[in-house]
């Protein structure tokens, strides 16, 4: 199963905006040039992107883990006191190494959230929430999960003064959806799309088991990821 996934991508583009008008083309990674995300050579691997957002705000690192070849993406707003933090996709055998990281750059956790649930995708948000008290677990409502907060399209998921808006692609799974960078001048720019496995780098994931649907993953890439 592994072949068929092996990117999971964070999405950083300059002409995000609200309509799903746009067919983008080619400069989809270009703010990712600067960004060995590619080729990740160590499961330990921990990526400082300043380079690709501009924000004083956000503190922003991404994370691999090669068993599952899955990145996990840390974004905290570093100008607020508490330096409140989140983790996207965690995965369950590197919460050890994500926690670590969380407390070496002083950062207080609070939200472990998903793309979507699956059987290629491992989360390690259970475990997060036994050795980090107080971080809620947030999934799409739509993915039939547990956890601790559900969110819907259009929801704002805030850290400090920076926010996450949930956008449903679903496609992949039933419940995907994809957590984008807010929108205004003290956000970051560009904004960042965290696509799960609804879009990957040069290529989607798969859609042929569990209520996956190639013709509604093209619409949500369209209308949704790369708008
Ligand atoms: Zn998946």
């Amino acid at each position: 199963m592994l072949k068929f996934r092996f990117l999971r991508l964070f999405v950083s583009r300059s002409n995000l905006s609200p309509k799903p008008t746009t067919t983008f083309l080619p400069p989809l990674f270009t703010s990712l040039s600067t960004t060995p995300i590619t080729k990740p050579t160590s499961p330990m691997a921990s990526y400082p992107t300043s380079s690709a957002s501009h924000s004083p705000k956000l503190l922003f690192r991404q994370l691999f883990e090669k068993d599952s070849s899955t990145y996990t993406y840390l974004l905290a707003d570093q100008s607020h006191p508490e330096k409140p933090a989140l983790l996207v996709d965690p995965v369950d055998r590197t919460v050890d190494r994500d926690i670590s990281l969380v407390k070496d750059l002083g950062l207080k956790l609070i939200y472990a959230i998903n793309t979507h649930v699956h059987a290629d995708h491992v989360t390690g948000t259970g475990l997060i929430k036994t050795k980090v008290p107080g971080v809620k677990s947030i999934i799409s409502k739509s993915s039939n999960a547990k956890a601790d907060l559900f969110v819907e399209p259009g929801d704002k998921i805030y850290f400090g003064g920076l926010f996450l808006e949930v956008r449903a692609t679903p496609g992949h799974t039933v419940g995907c959806v994809t957590y984008v960078t807010g929108d205004g001048r003290d956000q970051p720019q560009p904004r960042m799309a965290f696509t799960g496995d609804a879009l990957l780098i040069r290529g989607c994931g798969r859609t042929d088991f569990q209520g996956g649907s190639s013709e509604q993953l093209y619409k949500s890439v369209h209308s949704q990821a790369r708008t």
